[in-house]
Parts: C-alpha cells; structure tokens; sequence
C-alpha cells in the first residue's frame, strides 16, 4: 500500500489543528477533552501508517491526560505539553529517512568554518559535507561580506577560492592576514589553478594550505581536522593577544584566582573593569578594518602606560577589554578609568585625512568574597557595561543597584514560514533559548504580505529574521530583496531556510546579504546552534 499519501494527510490533520490552538488571535482556553480526542485520532492513525514513534509518544501523552476531565489548557501550556510531537511529525514529514549514525556535535565548542566560493555548487556541496562532519559552517559568495562577517564571526579555519569576483582569494587573504589580531586562524586556498606560480604565491602571502580543485572531500576533511587541532595547540599555549600584545583571556583566570586568595588570607578585595569602545563596528565601516585594528593597538598601549604596575589589562575578545585593579575599591577603580576616558578621548587618529576620536564605555565591580567565580564577577561588570551603554556611553557605572533597573533591549525576531509545524517549533525554540541583554519580542508570520502590512519593521531595535525561502506568497528571496530596501535594512540579520535542491535560491540569497542559511530539513539542534551564533553577535 502506498503508505505515503496518508501520512501526508495526518500531517495535514496535525497541522491544521495546531493552527487553530496556537495561531488563533484571540487567546482561547482548549478543553481537554478536546486535546485528548485529538491525540486519540493521532495515536490510531500513526499506528495503523508504521510510523512508530508518534504512535508511541500520542500514546504516552493521551495516558497523561486522561484523567484530567475538568481540565482547561491554556496555550502556551497546551503547546509545551504537544511539543515533543510537533518536532516528531517536522521529522517524519521532512527526514524520509532518519539519520540515526549522524552523530552531530553542537553547541558553542563547535568548529566555525567558513568558506567563500563564487561558485555555489561548489559551496553547497563543500558546505554540506563539513557540516556532515559536525562542524558548523558559514558560505560566502561575496568577499565583501566575506570578510566583514570574518570579523563578526571569528572562524575557526579559513577556506578561499582564489578566482572570486572583483576582490580575488589573494587579495582576501592578503586582508585577512594584514589583520593579524587572530592568534592563529589556517587559512585554506582552494583554486582549478594548480601551477607552481600560483602555489607559491598562495604561501607567500599566508595561505596554511593548497588544495587543486577537483577537490578530493576526504581528503579535504582530514586536512582541516589537522589545522583545527594545530589551531587548539596553539590557543592553549599562548597567553598574549597578537594585535594589541595585551594578555588574552585565559590569563585573567589565573590573575582572578591569585587576587581571590589574597581576598581569603589578607582581606583584600579588587575589582574588575570590562570596557568596549564605542561604535566600533562604525570606525570598521567608515575607515576599515585596518584602521579598526590600529584604533585597538593604540587604545592596548593607552593602557599599559596609564595603569599602575599592579593593575593588569587584558584583551577579552574584539573590540572589550578588562583591567584587574589589585587591592582596589570600587570608588577608586572608577576614578582611574574617568582619568582614563577623559584621556583618551581626546586622543586624535586619522585616516583619509579626516580625523576622529574614539570613546569607550565601562562596567566595574568590585570583589568583596572570596567564593566569587569569575564567571559572576565577570556577568556583574558587563551588567554594569551595558548599563554605561544604554546611559549615553563614553561613561562609567558599576553595579550597586539591583540589576533589575536594567532595561533590556527588544529583540525583534520575525519567523515567515507558510508551515505551521515549522512556525511552531521554532518559536518554541526561540522561546527557550536565553539572549543576554536582549528582551526577545517574537512573532511568526504565514507569508510576506502578512509580514510587510504588520509594523514590524517600525519597530525600533536589533530586527532578526527567520525566512524560509519557498512560499507560495511572496518567496523569501522576494521578502528579502524588499527588506534589504528598506532603510535600516543593512542591520537587519537574516537566516534563510532553502530546500536542498534550489541552488539558484542559495546564490541569490547570499547575493542579497543573507548572513546564512540552513537546508531543509534540519535538525533542531544545529538550528538552534546557528540561531544563537548570529544573535549573540548583535550587542
Ligand atoms: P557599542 O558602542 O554598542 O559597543 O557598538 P560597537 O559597534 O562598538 O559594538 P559591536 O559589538 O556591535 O561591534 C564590535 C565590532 O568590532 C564588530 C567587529 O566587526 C569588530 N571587531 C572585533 N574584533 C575586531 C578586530 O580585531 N579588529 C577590527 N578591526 N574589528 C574588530
Ligand atoms: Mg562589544
Ligand atoms: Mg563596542
């Protein structure tokens, strides 16, 4: 029997109630007896069409349920409840055959990869089979966005063709390498080029590795996976940050952990200044990352010079640093970094012969007890940081008032999706996930035209958008081409979700100023890895 055509049709069934549940307009209460019957009809018809796991699971939760005669849901309740079987049937409807071997890593210790190729088969193709490895992967077709989410990204190993459109790989990799603040990033120069010439020149200018195209994957795979282990080697042995010549991060831990004994023995408390320059990506945008980059050397020397021999400034990451200030009040850390603001705001760089100041903001906290991780310390001073960015910045505050005051900032996250299971799980998804400063303001929508006559792009705030890229209404590559029009369109962050085979959607998606995007189907997981990756960016 032709089995497919009925599992489509109780898809169908699940789909359209769920929209009824959790789409209506007005908030309604469900009765249970309703939820029950529901799951009854599901829990027959999955048995009698093989599909097993959601025959077992409807079983399971109708047994829950069915006491509870009196009961009233209400949605979001109902929709936590049916979660489990909503991620079931996107599975069953959309993995024909469940991968079960593909033993997927995720979360944030994931290899970022990216590639940028102009040639978009050869970047699906090159994409797909390093993600089949459990690594996370960004595509690039332009060498400008390329090298702009370089920087927003921080990727783990670098893979360049070297014929691309009006920048070609060498003069991206040229950029790259100039910018030489990443401790050790391999860069990996893939070409049809296979002369001695062009191999040589590849070194010369940086290149870690050559491959000729036709690529040979496994081979390719095994020739990352040896970088990205050399990369690991060498970020566990250094402990100074290249560009500024600052301590990085790492060695913060163990000045942390030598002041919290002295707190413990000798009662002497310290205290933690997070600072982040002001506008940074601005200055990137305005006069490049070059200039960006001398901005942090000189902002790194600044310091040195200016803090005393038992403070210690380290690099944090980007464009933030922090100072440990031994055996030193609150009151009095913030009046060193007045001292230091006022200082260096009036410092003078230039380029292009205009000239510009630069200003930054931070967040101190001061260390009383010694059980103190540096974990919460280090939460505590970047409350504090953000709470110097929403006062106007270029100022100081510490944390003295309970961090409730905080007002976060909206988040407006937009899922277009003409699916209804789909909409559904990734609210779900989103709705769990925790966004630091951002308060999420989530909404889905069925199709562009539902989208474009809502005011959601008035509002004011991050915007991040979750498009799936074949609708009936209004396709995503439409909704985007009229997003990136839109006047804050350059800021709004956009993640396509294409089906495997619509190579031509990918392109213009990525030729449009897509950040990404995932084939359908994909794992909740990897989804859920990529969604944060790019949120966590935008502070
Ligand atoms: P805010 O005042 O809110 O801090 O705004 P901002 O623009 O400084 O902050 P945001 O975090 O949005 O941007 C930081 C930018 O710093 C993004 C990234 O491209 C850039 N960046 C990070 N590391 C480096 C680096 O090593 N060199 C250069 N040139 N830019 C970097
Ligand atoms: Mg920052
Ligand atoms: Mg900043």
């Amino acid at each position: 029997m032709e089995l497919n055509k009925y599992k489509n049709l109780l898809f169908q069934k699940i789909k359209k109630q769920i929209s009824v549940w959790f789409e209506a307009k007005n908030h309604l209460q469900i009765a249970n007896s309703e939820v029950f019957l529901f799951l009854h009809s599901i829990h027959g018809s999955s048995g009698t069409l093989q599909l097993e796991d959601i025959h077992q699971l409807s079983g399971k939760l109708m047994n829950q349920i069915e006491k509870l005669n009196h009961k009233h849901w209400e949605q979001d309740e109902l929709r936590n409840f049916l979660d489990g079987l909503i991620s079931l049937s996107y599975e069953n409807e959309y993995f024909v055959v469940v991968e079960k071997n593909k033993e997927l890593r995720h979360g944030e210790n994931v290899p970022l990869i990216q590639i940028i190729d102009d040639d978009v088969s050869m970047l699906i193709l090159l994409k797909d089979a390093l993600e089949e490895k459990g690594w996370m992967v960004v595509a690039n077709t332009s060498p400008e966005k390329a090298i702009s989410q370089y920087f927003d990204l921080n990727p783990d190993c670098v893979i360049i063709d070297i014929n691309l459109p009006n920048i070609n790989g060498f003069q991206v990799l040229d950029d790259l390498q100039q910018h030489n603040n990443k401790q050790f990033v391999p860069k990996i120069m893939i070409s049809i080029l296979n002369d001695r010439k062009t191999r040589i020149n590849a070194y010369k200018i940086g290149a870690d590795d050559y491959i000729e195209k036709p690529i040979d994957l496994e081979e390719l795979t095994v020739r990352i996976e040896r970088l990205l282990n050399r990369k690991k080697l060498f970020d566990q042995s250094v402990l100074l940050d290249e560009l500024t010549q600052l301590y990085n991060r790492k060695f913060l831990m163990d000045v942390f952990k030598r002041n919290l004994k002295e707190l413990k023995w000798n009662e002497q408390i310290f205290s933690i200044a997070i600072l982040d320059l002001d506008h940074f990506k601005q200055i990137n945008d305005t006069f490049g990352h070059l200039t960006g980059d001398k901005v942090l050397f000189t902002f790194a020397n600044f310091l040195k010079e200016n803090i005393r021999s038992s403070d210690t400034a380290f690099r944090y990451g980007g464009e933030e640093f922090v100072i440990l200030f031994e055996n030193t009040s609150q009151t009095e850390a913030v009046e060193i970094i007045s001292r230091l603001l006022k200082e260096f705001s009036v410092i003078q760089f230039e380029k292009n012969k205009k000239s510009f100041t630069v200003t930054f903001s931070t967040g101190v906290v001061t260390i009383h007890q010694s059980e103190t991780t540096m974990e919460a310390a280090i939460k505590a001073a970047d409350q504090a940081l953000y709470k110097a960015k929403e006062n106007g910045r270029a100022r100081v505050e510490t944390m003295d008032k309970p961090s409730l005051e905080i007002t976060k900032k909206p988040l407006f996250v937009s899922i277009i999706d003409d699916d209804v299971i789909i909409r559904t799980m990734l609210m779900r998804i989103l709705k769990m996930m925790d966004f630091d400063h951002f308060e999420l303001n989530l909404e889905a929508f069925e199709d562009g035209i539902q989208f474009f006559n809502s005011p959601r792009l008035e509002e004011v705030g991050e915007h991040f958008l979750i498009l799936d890229g074949v609708m009936p209404v209004m396709d995503g590559i439409e909704i985007l081409q009229k997003v990136k029009k839109n006047k804050n369109g350059r800021n709004i962050r956009v993640l396509m979700l294409t089906g495997r085979k619509s190579e031509s959607d990918i392109e213009r998606a990525l030729k449009l100023g897509a950040d990404d995007y995932v084939t359908k189907p994909f794992s909740i997981k990897e989804l859920q890895a990529r969604i944060h990756r790019l949120i966590k960016r935008m502070k």
